[in-house]
Order: C-alpha cells, then sequence, then structure tokens
C-alpha cells in the first residue's frame, strides 16, 4: 500500500480548493463521534488528502462502495445519491449512475483508526473493517437505556445520566439499598404497559432499576430487574436482589446486573429478573385488590474479590 498517487484518480475535483471549504463548513447534527482522522500509521500518501477524498460531501460521512461521482468527478455515498434526486449536489448537473472505482480502490488500501479513538479506542483498522469493529467497539457511545419510549440519544455514562435527569425526568438515588413502593390504580390494564425506572448511584456506577407490566404468553405479571450504565464485563462486578412479599410470604431475586449494552426489551424478554404473577401481586398489595401496591426493596453490592476497590460502601453479604 501507500504508493498511490492520488493526482491520478480521476475522480478528485480538481483545485477546488474553496469549494471544499464549503462543503467541510457544513455542521453535521450526528458527527460528535466521527472520525478525525489524524492518526493514520504506515501511509507515505498525505493522509489528510485521501480522507477528506472519502468524505462524503454531503453528509460528511466516509463513503463506502458502490460510491459514486458525476460527469465532473464529483463524489457522492450511495446513501446521499438516492437522496438528491439524480442532481450532483455540488455541480448540479445530471448525476447519472457512474460508479468511482479509482477511489474505492485507494479507500482499500488505507488504514484508518476507529471512529471512537477520541472516546478512547485505540485500534486501527484497514477501510473496510472498520465499521466491523466500530459496531462492537468498545468505546462505542450507549444508547438511552430508557425504557418506552424511542429515544435516540446516544453517549458515554455520564451524557446519559444528565440526560435520564433533565430529559426523562427520571429519579436520581444515591446508595446502595432501595426500598420502593410501585402503587397503581388500575392493575387490570397491563396492556397498557407501564414502565418506571429509577437511577441508582453507588460505588462510583450508576445502575437503572426497571419496574415495567407486561403480558408473559397469557398471563400479565410485573417484573423488576437492573441493569449496569457500563459494558458487560464490568457488570459482571457487580451483584443485586430484589425482594417483595407481605402477609407471611415474600418473593425474592438475586442476579447480576445486566449491561444497558443489553437493551431493556431483550432482558425483559429473557426474563432476567424479579417477575411477579399479578395475582400474587396484588395478593402483596393487600386490600380490595383494585390498586397494586408492590414494596419492593434491593440492594446492590460488589463482589467479595474487588472489596478494596469498594472500600466502605460494601455491605454485609449474608442475610
Ligand atoms: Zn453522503
Ligand atoms: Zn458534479
Ligand atoms: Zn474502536
Ligand atoms: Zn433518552
Amino acid at each position: 500500500m501507500a504508493t498511490i498517487e492520488i493526482q491520478s484518480v480521476e475522480c478528485v475535483p480538481a483545485s477546488d480548493g474553496v469549494e471544499d471549504e464549503e462543503i467541510s463548513s457544513q455542521t453535521h447534527p450526528n458527527n460528535q463521534y466521527s472520525s478525525k482522522p489524524h492518526l493514520l500509521l504506515s501511509s507515505a500518501i498525505a493522509p489528510t488528502s485521501v480522507h477528506e477524498l472519502l468524505e462524503c460531501p454531503v453528509c460528511t460521512n466516509f463513503m463506502y462502495p458502490p460510491i459514486h461521482q458525476c460527469h465532473n468527478g464529483h463524489t457522492l455515498c450511495s446513501t446521499c445519491k438516492t437522496r438528491v434526486h439524480n442532481r450532483c449536489p455540488t455541480c448540479r448537473q445530471e448525476l447519472g449512475d457512474i460508479r468511482c472505482l479509482a477511489l474505492e480502490k485507494v479507500a482499500e488500501s488505507l488504514e484508518l483508526p476507529c471512529r471512537y479513538y477520541s472516546l478512547g479506542c485505540p485500534e486501527i483498522f484497514p477501510y473496510y473493517s472498520k465499521l466491523k469493529h466500530e459496531a462492537i467497539c468498545n468505546f462505542r457511545p450507549y444508547s438511552c437505556p430508557y425504557a418506552g419510549s424511542e429515544c435516540i440519544v446516544t453517549g458515554d455514562i455520564p451524557h446519559l445520566v444528565a440526560h435520564l435527569r433533565d430529559d426523562h425526568k427520571v429519579d436520581m438515588h444515591t446508595g446502595f439499598t432501595f426500598n420502593h413502593r410501585y402503587v397503581k390504580s388500575n392493575p387490570r390494564e397491563v396492556e397498557n404497559a407501564t414502565w418506571m425506572l429509577t437511577v441508582f448511584n453507588c460505588f462510583g456506577q450508576y445502575f437503572c432499576l426497571h419496574f415495567e407490566a407486561f403480558q408473559l404468553g397469557m398471563a400479565p405479571v410485573y417484573m423488576a430487574f437492573l441493569r449496569f450504565m457500563g459494558d458487560e464485563v464490568e457488570a459482571h462486578n457487580y451483584s443485586y436482589s430484589l425482594e417483595v412479599g407481605a402477609n407471611g410470604r415474600k418473593l425474592t431475586w438475586e442476579g447480576t446486573p445486566r449491561s444497558i449494552r443489553d437493551s431493556h426489551r431483550k432482558v425483559r424478554d429473557s426474563h432476567d429478573g424479579l417477575i411477579i404473577q399479578r395475582n400474587m401481586a396484588l395478593f402483596f398489595s393487600g386490600g380490595d385488590k383494585k390498586e397494586l401496591k408492590l414494596r419492593v426493596t434491593g440492594r446492590i453490592w460488589k463482589e467479595q474479590q474487588n472489596i478494596d476497590a469498594a472500600g466502605a460502601c460494601v455491605p454485609n453479604i449474608s442475610i
């Protein structure tokens, strides 16, 4: 690699620095985590210019085959091509259906840093395997863990904690024990699934406690479970217990919190939490069974081998 003469690529817009300037000044809302490819290694070619060529001038994302060009050589990604109604966005000429094979070949010879390098990922990849890695990169932003809405917010954990508090008005608690009452006046309406989310801050980490009603097969149930705001490996350092009961009966659950990389629905559908049948929930609620009044208590603890890191916060594990 690294011997390509960029000047010989036909679809390069010739010496139109002004135009490039205009294009790159279009800010792109989703570009918060896009690559700033200054880390290119082991290449004799001027990295920035090649990278600029591979940036779609319309959406500013990197282009992957098929890369298109107009008759004047202006390039365009395949996603944008479907949106511009056969007009080159740069020169307004008819676009036609021309592949820019030379640029695709140039791309093949490149190595680029992971697009999340600014979030800490040190990896470098051949251009065409970069996307595959980025889909599973440990440094990729997390999705908003709020359930029951199609929230598209992503970011790191501090960003999402602030987002949950400010935008979803989620209750925030400090501490590793909890004692929550869930009250619902119309417990027959499981179909209108209710979601409740509380965020706990302990051990320097954040946890999402979910409580919700849904239909499990034919049976209406309630379910409570915990998710860890971080990756799966770290989630395994923690355990939690949940307990619900009344009148001399109780149900308990002990488990490992799931990472918020696993969607709320995925955790729910794998039944990885405390599941309470509605009849039992109404029994626990006491009274005339017209109202749901569940008291859920629980604890989060750090596993023993990491007791030093957890410091004084580690609760007594034996009950
Ligand atoms: Zn594009
Ligand atoms: Zn054009
Ligand atoms: Zn990465
Ligand atoms: Zn959200």
